[in-house]
C-alpha cells in the first residue's frame, strides 16, 4: 500500500484540572499539555498508540502545519500504509513536561508571580513526564494503550510507561535507548549544560526579558549533535572537505565542512528550544534510572506487555549493549519479547531517518497482534444455574450483550445473547440453559485476530469468549476490539 501523508494537522491544548505531585514531592499547578492526534479512536477505545518524543522533540510528529518546511518529526512512519497506520490506530503525541512547545516548561508563566518559571521551575523526572501523559489519556478516556513507542529519551519513557502503568501498555516499542543514563551519556549532558550556564546572558535563568543565551545553548547543542551521529557517517557527509575555501586558511576561523554544519546545527536550535528547558530535560535524562530500587528484573517482574526492542548498530551514544541488558532482563522474566538491531550508519539519529526499516520491523511487530492482546479482560460471566432475568440485568447494567456461561469450576459450557434473551421472552422460556448456545466458538490468546475475524464471520457472531486450555474462560473478544486493526482493513 502507498504510504502517505496524514496532511494538515493541528495542536491541541489540555489542561488537567489537578495540581501534579512530582517525584520530588513539589507540586506543580496550572498544567497545559500540548498535543496532536492522527487517525481515530475506535468505538472501544483500543487502537491507541502513545508516541514519546526525544530531547529536542515536540508534539508535531506527522503531518504538515501551515507554516512548516517540513513534515512532523516522525512523519516516515506516521500515516495512512505506514507502520503506525492511521486508518489502523489513532496516534497521540504530546509535547515533554518541562518541554518548550505548548506543554508547561521553565519558560511557561508561573500563575502566582506573573513572570516565566525560569529557574522556580521543579526539577522533573522521567516518571514525572509520563504521568503528565497518563492525565492526557485519561483525558481521552482511554483505559489501555494498544502500544507506546519513542525513540532514545522517548525510549526511556516507554520503559517508564510499562513500569509505571503495566495495565494500560499492551505493546511497547523502546528504540535506541537505554534502562538508566550511562556515565559517559550523563557528561555528555552535563557539559552541555555547562555551556549554557557558563554564557553571561544565560543569567541564572532570567533572561526571556533579555537576550538569550543562544551561545551557550547552540554550543550545546553542536556537542549533543556529535554524539548522535556516527564517525562513518561524518565521513559519508563531510569527509575532510573544506567549506567555501581550497586551502587551510591557516587561522581560527572555519576551515571544514564539518565546522560549518555543527555551527549551522547549533544556531538553528537556538530559533527553536529553550536553553532552561534544555538543562531540565537533560536532568530528567540523567536521573533516569529503572534499576533504583533493585535490580532490573524486579522493576519488570509484573509487567503484562509485549515488548519490541530495537537499537541501531552504529549507534555509540546509546549502543546496542544498553538494550541487550534490557532484552535479557526481560526474557528471564518471561516476557514475550522481540529484538531487533538496525543496520545503519548513521549512528543514533538513525531512529529518525532509517523509514523502511523501521516501517518493516514495527509493521511486522504490531500487525501480528494476538487474540490476548487486544481482548477484554474484564471477566462477566454468568453461572448455569441463574435466572433469565438475571441474565437480562447483567447484560443492562454491564452495557453488554454477550455473557459466557461458566459451570461451578469456571469452565465454559454456553453462551447467552440479547437475542437469545428475546427468543426467551417470544418463547416464554424460564431457564438460562433452555436458551444459551452449548456449542461455543471460542478463541484461544493466541490465535491471530485475523483467525479470530474469519471465525466470526463464518458463524455470523461478534463475539468469542477466549478460554486457557483448561477450558476455563479468560477474557472476551468482539468485532469492536479488532475491526480496524485488520490488516487490509482499509
Ligand atoms: N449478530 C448477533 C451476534 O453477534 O451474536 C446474532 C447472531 S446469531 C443469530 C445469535 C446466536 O448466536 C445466539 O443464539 C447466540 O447464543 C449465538 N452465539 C453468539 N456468540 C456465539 C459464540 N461465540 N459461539 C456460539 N454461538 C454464539
Amino acid at each position: 500500500m502507498k504510504r502517505e501523508s496524514v496532511g494538515m494537522v493541528k495542536t491541541h491544548y489540555y489542561k488537567p484540572p489537578d495540581a501534579l505531585i512530582l517525584e520530588s514531592q513539589e507540586k506543580l499547578e496550572n498544567i497545559t499539555i500540548a498535543y496532536e492526534t492522527y487517525g481515530k479512536l475506535n468505538k472501544e477505545k483500543s487502537n491507541a498508540i502513545m508516541v514519546c518524543h526525544a530531547l529536542s522533540g515536540d508534539a508535531h510528529a506527522a503531518g504538515w502545519h501551515e507554516d512548516d518546511r517540513k513534515p512532523g518529526w516522525w512523519d516516515i512512519i506516521i500515516g495512512p500504509g505506514k507502520c503506525l497506520d492511521t486508518e489502523k490506530y489513532f496516534i497521540i503525541c504530546s509535547n515533554v513536561l518541562g518541554g518548550c512547545k505548548g506543554t508547561t516548561g521553565p519558560a511557561s508563566i508561573n500563575k502566582e508571580t506573573k513572570e516565566p518559571y525560569g529557574l522556580d521551575f521543579p526539577i522533573i523526572t522521567i516518571k514525572d513526564i509520563v504521568n503528565v501523559q497518563k492525565q492526557l489519556i485519561d483525558h481521552l478516556d482511554i483505559k489501555q494503550l494498544f502500544a507506546v513507542i519513542g525513540g532514545s529519551m522517548g525510549g526511556m519513557q516507554v520503559l517508564q510507561w510499562s513500569v509505571s502503568y503495566p495495565d494500560m501498555v499492551r505493546m511497547a516499542i523502546p528504540i535506541a535507548t537505554s534502562s538508566y543514563s550511562s556515565p559517559q551519556q550523563i557528561a555528555f549532558n552535563e557539559v552541555g549544560r555547562r555551556a549554557i550556564v557558563s554564557d553571561p546572558s544565560w543569567n541564572k535563568g532570567k533572561y526571556y526579558n533579555l537576550k538569550f543565551p543562544d551561545n551557550g545553548l547552540s554550543l550545546a547543542r553542536m556537542i549533543a549533535h556529535i554524539t548522535y551521529l556516527s564517525n562513518e557517517s561524518m565521513y559519508e557527509k563531510f569527509g575532510r572537505r573544506l567549506q567555501d575555501k581550497d586551502e587551510y586558511g591557516f587561522d581560527l576561523s572555519t576551515d571544514f565542512q564539518v565546522e560549518s554544519y555543527l555551527h549551522y546545527q547549533g544556531s538553528s536550535f537556538t530559533k527553536r528550544f529553550d536553553a532552561n528547558s534544555y538543562l531540565y530535560i537533560t536532568k530528567a535524562i540523567d536521573y533516569f534510572d529503572l534499576t533504583q530500587n533493585g535490580s532490573l528484573a524486579d522493576v519488570f517482574k509484573n509487567i503484562k506487555t509485549k515488548f519490541l526492542i530495537i537499537s541501531i548498530d552504529s549507534d555509540w551514544l546509546y549502543p546496542t549493549s544498553q538494550s541487550k541488558e534490557i532484552l535479557m532482563t526481560l526474557s528471564a522474566n518471561d516476557i514475550d519479547i522481540n529484538y531487533c538491531e538496525i543496520k545503519s550508519s548513521y549512528g543514533h539519529d538513525a531512529f529518525l531517518i532509517e523509514g523502511g526499516q523501521l516501517n518493516y520491523t514495527i509493521g511486522n511487530f504490531l500487525s501480528d497482534t494476538r487474540v490476548r492482546d487486544v481482548m477484554s479482560h474484564d471477566l462477566i460471566w454468568i453461572r448455569n444455574d441463574e435466572s433469565i432475568a438475571d441474565a437480562a440485568q447483567l447484560m443492562i447494567t454491564e452495557k453488554i450483550t454477550h455473557i459466557p456461561v461458566v459451570s461451578d469450576d469456571d469452565r465454559l459450557t454456553g453462551i447467552v445473547t440479547a437475542w437469545d434473551i428475546s427468543k426467551a421472552v417470544a418463547l416464554n422460556f424460564n431457564k438460562l440453559e433452555e436458551i444459551m448456545t452449548q456449542d461455543v466458538i471460542t478463541a484461544w490468546p493466541d490465535d491471530s485476530i485475523e483467525i479470530s475475524a474469519q471465525k466470526m464471520r463464518k458463524y455470523n457472531i461478534s463475539s468469542l469468549p477466549v478460554v486457557d486450555d483448561t477450558g476455563r474462560v479468560i477474557g472476551i473478544i468482539t468485532t469492536d476490539h479488532i475491526s480496524t486493526l485488520l490488516a487490509g482493513n482499509h
